[in-house]
């Protein structure tokens, strides 16, 4: 069995690790640049996050905007769990963070890298970089290609597309009879009007543990809760990443132009926090209002909230009439802002969109459509939220394809 692997990148060289163990199949793996595993590298701020300590497939499963229905079945048989074993049988070991995300022990994604490629080159894999692929046809149930040095490179009897986001990836698997869903750039930031925000400017690096953050479009509502940072242009952190993987498509549609509503006290009715404040009135009542946060708000955000309130941050808490409280109140729990465009979240990016999902069985990773075409990581329309999930959707389609043509290759020949 001849395998061509399209995409030196995560799930290109996963998927020939795997494969590769078995003896009888040539992997031919095809890298466009010179540079195999380039996001690997740069991943994670350079640490690599390898997956998410979340083990059950269906909890799992919703940090997928795209793909969380399709991936139940996938994680139900490749999950966290076995990405952690399947390195630690390479010699790699993951540790977990208070929020889940995993990093290899070293907290280099070198440590990754030479791992896969180790494991690549023992298992007799042809690496090919600096090949990139620019067709893909078929002649009597074998693949043919034309890679960047070569018009007639085969015959392989499968073919696996792990090209990720690239557009090139794409055509290919629409010459072979695919439909791409429309591309949009997931996990960004949000920039907030600049005539607004540059009064904020001293937020910069303030940020708050639990914050609902949601976004208005014309065809819905989104919001999701979290972790908010503040940064020198708007809204940054776990809130606000988590959202804007979730309303990729609606905020591109929009050009990134929509109300952002920030609710501080999630937990809390808006006559809840009224009667915070009311406390906080009889409590500091000679102090300045701008002194006298509700907790968790950090003193430099208050005096921000306080003043968008329309409180001016020398009045005495003692001075404060009830209509002054009651729009400071309905302000915590609704703060909003226009959002002006998307700014880039350097530790991770991935692009939501690609190969229709309706198109592949994932019980194998197989076209629908095309016999013995496979694919596997992000040139499907699958996306998570950050946190590890992206690269985890890699390991396991990859797992998934990998096996399938092991067992085949068994069958067929014994
Ligand atoms: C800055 C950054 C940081 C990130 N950090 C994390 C993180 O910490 N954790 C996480 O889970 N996710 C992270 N991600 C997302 C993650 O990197 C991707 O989801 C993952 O790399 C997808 O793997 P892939 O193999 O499908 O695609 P890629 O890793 O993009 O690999 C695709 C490969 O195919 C090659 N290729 C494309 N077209 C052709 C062709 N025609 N012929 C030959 N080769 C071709 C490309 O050159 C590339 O090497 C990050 C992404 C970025 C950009």
């Amino acid at each position: 069995m001849k395998v061509a692997v399209i995409g030196g990148g995560a799930a290109g060289y996963f998927f020939s690790a795997q494969l590769s163990q078995s003896p009888g199949i040539e992997v031919t793996l095809f890298e466009g640049t010179s540079r195999p595993l380039t996001k690997v590298r740069i991943s994670g701020g350079g640490r690599c996050n390898v997956t998410h300590n979340l083990f059950d497939p269906q909890a799992l499963s919703t940090s997928y905007p795209r793909g969380q229905r399709e991936l139940r079945s996938v994680f139900a048989r490749f999950q966290p769990q076995d990405t952690i074993a399947w390195f630690a049988k390479a010699g790699v070991q993951l540790r977990a963070e208070p929020d889940g995300r995993m990093f290899p022990t070293t907290n280099s994604s070198g440590t990754i890298i030479a791992c896969l490629k180790d494991l690549v080159t023992k298992g007799g894999v042809v690496q090919r970089n600096s090949e990139a692929c620019f067709a893909i046809w078929k002649e009597q149930d074998l693949f043919w290609l034309r890679t960047r040095h070569s018009d007639r490179e085969g015959p392989f009897s499968a073919v696996v597309l792990a090209t990720g986001s690239s557009p090139q990836g794409h055509r290919l698997a629409e010459s072979l009879g695919h439909s791409i869903t429309p591309l949009a750039p997931s996990l960004f930031t949000f920039e907030i009007a600049p005539h607004l925000w540059k009064h904020q400017s001293g937020l910069a690096g303030v940020s708050v543990p639990d914050v609902n953050v949601s976004v208005s479009t014309p065809q819905k509502k989104f919001s999701r809760r979290g972790p908010l940072l503040l940064t020198h242009w708007g809204l940054s952190g776990p809130a606000v990443l988590k959202l804007s993987a979730f309303a990729a498509r609606e905020l591109q549609a929009t050009h990134y132009k929509a109300l952002v509503g920030l609710d501080f006290f999630p937990e809390r009715s808006t006559e809840e926090v009224l009667h915070s404040l009311q406390q906080q009135k009889q409590t500091f009542s000679r102090q300045n209002a701008a002194n006298a946060p509700v907790e968790p708000i950090p003193k430099r955000l208050w005096r921000s909230l306080q003043m968008a309130a329309g409180i001016p941050p020398e009045k005495k808490m003692s001075d404060l009439k009830r209509t002054e409280l009651e729009s400071w109140a309905a302000l915590l729990k609704n703060w909003e802002l226009p959002l002006t465009g998307k700014g880039t979240f350097k530790e991770e990016f991935v692009t939501c969109g690609g190969v229709d999902l309706k198109e592949i069985d994932f019980r194998s990773m197989q076209s629908k459509i095309c016999s013995n075409l496979f694919f596997a990581g992000e040139v499907l329309d699958v996306d998570g939220i950050t946190g590890g999930f992206n690269f985890q959707n890699a390991w396991s389609t990859a797992w998934i394809a990998a096996e399938h043509l092991r067992k085949e290759f068994l069958r067929n020949n014994n």
